[in-house]
C-alpha cells in the first residue's frame, strides 16, 4: 500500500493547483493536460518524489521544451556559405519586407488588379526574368528539382514516353534523392545516355536522335568537376544541332547566376542570359544558391515550351507560394542595379566580403572565446577556405579566416572532446555550427555579421560576444 504521500496527485487537482491553472490560461488546456499525464506516469514509473513543488517545476519545463520552436535560427560557421542543411541564401531585407506584407492579409496572387479578373502567379516576376536573362517567358515552380520534373513530363513525358539524350558526364546526383535517372524515370520519359564519362562529342549526341527523341538535355556540372582527358560540347554546337532536327535543347544550369560573377572577383559561372543567347531553348536553375533568393525552381525560356509547361497539371502540383513569390520579386529588382548588388544582396555580400575584414574580426573575437573556453584548450586565429556551397563551384575556394578551436589533453581524446565542443556551441541560445577538421573545430567568421553595414554588422557581432559571455 502507498501512503497518502507516496500517491500521485489526481490529473484534476493538479490542475486546479493555482501553479497549473496559470500554465492552461497561457498555453491551453490540451496541451497543459497531456503534460500533466506524461509527468506523472514517468514519476510513477521511475519512482520520483510527487510534492507540488517539484511537480509544477517539471511541468513548466515540459511545456517550455515542448513549445520551443523546432526550426530556429542558427549561426552558419561551417564555411560553406549556401550551405543546404542551413537553409541556403539569407534573403535581404527588401525581401523579408515584402513576404511580412503579403502574409498579414489578402494579395493579388493570382488578380488582375487592372482587368478585375483572374491573374497568373507566375506574372509577378515574369517581367523581372524576361528582362534579366533576355528570355521570351518565364515560369516559376518550387525549386529546380521540380523545375526539371515539370520540362521533362511536359515536353518528353506521358504516353509516348520519348527519349531524352544526355551525356554520361552530366548524370548527376545533387544531394538527397535527386539523381537524374530516376527524374526522368518519374517523369516519365526514357533516358538515353551518350558518350562516356570524361568526353561526349557532338557526333554522339547526333548519333542518339531518332524520331522518338524529345529534347536534348545539358546539365551544368555545379556540384562537381570532371578534370584531366576531357570533352564536352558547347551550347552552342548543340544548339546548332537541335535546330536542324527540331528538338529543343534544355539546360539545367543549377546555380545559375544571372549577373557576371568574373566581374565580382569570384569564380566564374555561366549567366542565364549567355546560356539563352547560345541557343538554349529552355533554362532552368534554382532561386537559392547563387542568386541569392528564396527556394525556386526559375524556368526561362521559348514562350511556345513555357505556355506547354504552364498547362501541364503537375504545374498545379509544383507552384510556388506567395512568400516565396513576394521574396523573389523584392530579390530579382534587386538586380536592376547591379553596381550596388554585392552590398544589397547578402549572398554576394558574404562571397565576396574582404579577406582583411574576415581577419579583423577573427582577432575581435579570439580574445572572448580563449575565456569563454578557459584551460580546456586552444583557441586560434587561423586562415581557411570558405566554400560557395550547393553544388556551386565546388573546387573554388575563398580565402577566408576562422576560429580554430583545439581541444587540450591526449590526442587519443580528442575526438570526444570534440564532439563535446560542438555539443556546446549546438546547445548556446543561437546555435553556432563550425567545421571539424585536422583534430580541431573551425569557425569561419565569413558568415557571421557581414550582413547589413555599420551598425547591424556591430549588432551581430556583439550578439556572438553575448553568447560567449553571459552566464
Ligand atoms: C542544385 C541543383 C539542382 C536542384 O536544385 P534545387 O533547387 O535544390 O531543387 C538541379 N540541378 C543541378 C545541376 C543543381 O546543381
Amino acid at each position: 500500500m502507498l501512503s497518502p504521500a507516496q500517491r500521485p496527485p489526481a490529473v484534476d487537482k493538479v490542475l486546479a493547483w493555482a501553479e497549473i491553472a496559470a500554465l492552461v490560461a497561457d498555453h491551453g488546456r490540451p496541451l497543459v493536460l497531456a503534460a500533466v499525464r506524461d509527468e506523472l506516469a514517468a514519476r510513477r514509473s521511475n519512482g520520483a518524489a510527487l510534492d507540488r513543488a517539484s511537480l509544477a517545476a517539471a511541468l513548466a519545463a515540459r511545456l517550455r521544451q515542448l513549445l520551443a520552436p523546432s526550426l530556429r535560427p542558427v549561426l552558419n560557421l561551417s564555411g560553406t556559405v549556401l550551405h543546404t542543411n542551413l537553409g541556403r541564401a539569407v534573403l535581404p531585407a527588401e525581401a523579408i519586407a515584402r513576404l511580412q506584407q503579403v502574409a498579414r492579409g489578402g494579395c493579388n496572387l493570382e488578380f488582375d488588379l487592372d482587368q478585375g479578373g483572374r491573374g497568373d502567379r507566375d506574372d509577378h516576376v515574369q517581367a523581372w526574368l524576361r528582362r534579366l536573362s533576355g528570355a521570351e517567358a518565364a515560369a516559376v515552380v518550387n525549386n529546380n528539382a521540380a523545375a526539371l520534373l515539370l520540362i521533362l513530363a511536359s515536353l518528353a513525358g506521358g504516353r509516348q514516353r520519348r527519349e531524352v539524350i544526355v551525356s554520361r558526364g552530366e548524370l548527376v546526383e545533387i544531394g538527397g534523392a535527386f539523381r537524374l535517372p530516376e527524374i526522368m524515370a518519374q517523369a516519365g520519359c526514357r533516358l538515353r545516355e551518350v558518350g562516356t564519362t570524361n568526353r561526349t562529342h557532338l557526333a554522339d549526341y547526333a548519333e542518339a536522335i531518332t524520331p522518338n527523341t524529345a529534347l536534348l538535355l545539358k546539365v551544368h556540372t555545379s556540384n562537381y568537376r570532371i578534370e584531366g582527358f576531357t570533352a564536352s560540347v558547347a551550347e552552342s554546337a548543340l544548339a546548332g544541332l537541335c535546330r536542324a532536327h527540331g528538338l529543343p535543347l534544355v539546360v539545367d544550369l543549377g546555380s545559375g547566376a544571372l549577373i557576371d560573377l568574373a566581374g565580382l572577383g569570384l569564380p566564374a559561372e555561366p549567366t542565364v542570359a549567355a546560356t539563352l543567347a547560345s541557343g538554349a531553348d529552355l533554362v532552368c536553375f534554382s532561386g537559392d544558391k547563387l542568386l541569392g533568393g528564396p527556394q525556386a525552381g526559375l524556368i526561362v525560356g521559348r514562350a511556345e515550351l513555357v505556355a506547354r509547361l504552364q498547362k501541364n497539371p503537375l504545374k498545379r502540383a509544383l507552384r510556388c507560394d506567395k512568400l516565396s513569390l513576394a521574396a523573389l520579386e523584392a530579390v530579382l529588382a534587386l538586380y536592376a542595379d547591379p553596381e550596388r548588388l554585392p552590398q544589397r544582396l547578402p549572398t554576394l555580400r558574404l562571397l565576396t566580403r574582404p579577406l582583411a575584414e574576415i581577419d579583423a574580426l577573427a582577432r575581435r573575437l579570439q580574445p572572448t572565446l580563449a575565456a569563454w573556453w578557459g584551460d580546456a584548450g586552444r583557441v586560434d586565429v587561423v586562415a581557411c577556405d570558405s566554400q560557395i556551397g550547393s553544388g556551386a563551384m565546388p573546387t573554388e575556394l575563398l580565402p577566408s579566416a576562422a576560429l580554430r578551436l583545439t581541444p587540450a589533453g591526449p590526442a587519443r581524446h580528442a575526438g570526444r572532446a570534440l564532439a563535446a565542443l560542438a555539443r556546446r556551441l549546438r546547445a548556446l541560445p543561437l546555435p553556432l555550427v563550425g567545421r571539424t577538421a585536422e583534430g580541431a573545430l573551425w569557425l569561419d567568421l565569413r558568415c557571421l555579421a557581414a550582413v547589413g553595414d555599420g551598425p547591424a554588422q556591430a549588432a551581430d557581432e556583439a550578439a556572438f560576444v553575448a553568447l560567449f559571455t553571459q552566464p
